[in-house]
């Protein structure tokens, strides 16, 4: 471990020492021992179209010659204001307002405090959301809070808010079983509303795939009806997309792809092709008319120094006409896993192989699962020999390449897979 680094979610202790990566391109990592690894996955769920892409390179590039930043609160620049406009036209109708900040979790953090104080600047207190079992939405407190209560949140367990949690729709292991369990979900949700829906700021939900927590994926349904609840019994609906969105379910975002109109979407990881932290907070015309007033006590007093940074806004701008150009590469993802998932699937240690779009993810059956379970380390560990870059959720091993992953390299993730899990056996 290097003496002035302390690791995100490491263990210094036990660790193993950390690969040093010397470059990158398209879908592989160079080390500094010259060897070549396949990043399966997307370097944390950030890259779409390839490491040191020339456009973004380039488009960053340029723009740094000329602005690199300022300050967002009474100046703006045309890199923010044409990223928001496009992002809306990509987003559904509903979604009209755009709120910059720089990762995932302060993407959360702007969505709940929009929520929050956005019923307060009406005069009403609702003090709590409801959120789903198993939900990952980040690190910070609030994003914390609204999260799962698991092994990343425990030491803060004491300080973090009030949120009701209900099961989330997990349809992938028994699909015959999913109407009802998704039925009784809903039943739950509802019977809360309607007993005292003035408690609940809104609802907030990582749409189609709980990430973290395992890739447990839903249904579209489920999504639909949940928004048709939220408006019934008047309280907001928040998609968490900070996983999900640009193309990874598939379609450009999985509220495009369900057809649900969420009041607010929260977007970062793949918002610059994987270049820069960037992240957006995505609201109705609606929430933001509750803040538009002439007394100062109604403003959303949120920022931070590096909002809509113009590298970001720039790399996002260029990311998204890589996306336009390559549409049919996270469309047509799905297929081409489930190809290949449907030739393991008779594999003694694997059950729940499963896919949404661009993800696909399986169990491996163990009698110790859980985040630390040692077979996750095992397997880190052996698919550096093979060439690939692999961290399984505890059991739950996934992938999520970028989108300019070549047939032979998705042959090659697969063949690689089978020798670890033979391997295992
Ligand atoms: C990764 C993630 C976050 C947090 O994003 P960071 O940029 O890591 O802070 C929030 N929500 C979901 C669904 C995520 O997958």
């Amino acid at each position: 471990m290097h003496p002035n680094i302390w690791y995100p979610y490491t263990q210094a202790k036990t660790a193993p020492e950390p690969l040093k990566v010397k470059a990158a391109q398209g879908a592989w990592l160079e080390l500094e021992t010259g060897e070549r690894i396949l990043d399966c996955i997307s370097s944390w769920w950030v890259n779409l179209h390839g490491h040191a892409h020339p456009k973004i390179a380039e488009a960053i590039f340029q723009q740094a010659k000329h602005l690199e930043h300022v300050i967002f609160a009474g100046f703006t620049h045309d890199p923010a204001e044409q990223l928001a406009e496009k992002l809306v036209s990509r987003l559904p109708s509903s979604l009209s307002r755009v709120f910059y900040s720089d990762n995932g979790s302060t993407a959360v953090e702007v969505a709940l405090k929009m929520a929050y104080q956005y019923w307060t600047n009406q005069g009403q207190s609702r003090s709590t959301f409801l959120a789903f079992e198993g939900a990952y939405h980040g690190d910070t407190f609030g994003a914390m809070a609204v999260g799962a209560r698991s092994l990343f949140s425990q030491a803060f367990a004491p300080l973090l808010f009030e949120v009701e949690f209900v099961p989330y729709p997990i349809a992938h292991s028994d699909a015959a079983l999913a109407t009802a369990t998704e039925q009784a979900i809903l039943d739950g949700i509802a019977q809360k509303l309607s007993e005292s829906g003035d408690r609940y700021a809104g609802i907030i939900i990582e749409p189609l795939v709980q990430g973290a927590s395992g890739m447990r994926m839903g249904r579209s349904q489920f999504l639909q009806q949940l928004q048709e609840l939220a408006h019934a019994h008047n309280t907001l609906l928040i998609f968490d997309e900070v996983m999900t969105g640009f193309g990874r379910t598939g379609d450009w975002f999985a509220c495009t792809k369900v057809n649900v109109q969420p009041d607010i979407v929260c977007l970062s990881k793949g918002i610059t092709g994987g270049f820069l932290p960037l992240s957006v907070t995505v609201c109705s015309e609606v929430i933001y008319n509750a803040f538009y007033s002439d007394d100062p006590l109604q403003t959303l007093y949120h920022g931070h120094s590096y909002a809509a940074n113009p590298l970001g806004c720039a790399a996002g701008l260029a990311s998204l006409e890589l996306m336009v150009e390559h549409e049919p590469a996270f469309q047509q993802m799905e297929a081409k896993h489930r190809q290949h998932l449907a030739a393991l699937s008779d594999h003694p240690r694997l059950t729940n192989l499963r896919v949404t779009g661009t993800i696909a993810a399986m169990d491996i059956i163990t009698d110790q699962p859980g985040y630390l379970s040692q077979l996750s380390i095992d397997i880190r560990h052996r698919s550096i020999a093979q060439g690939l870059l692999l961290r399984p959720l505890g059991n739950v091993l996934y992938l999520m390449p970028p989108y300019c992953i070549t047939d032979d390299e998705l042959a090659f993730i697969y063949r690689g897979l089978g020798n670890i899990l033979n391997e295992l056996t």
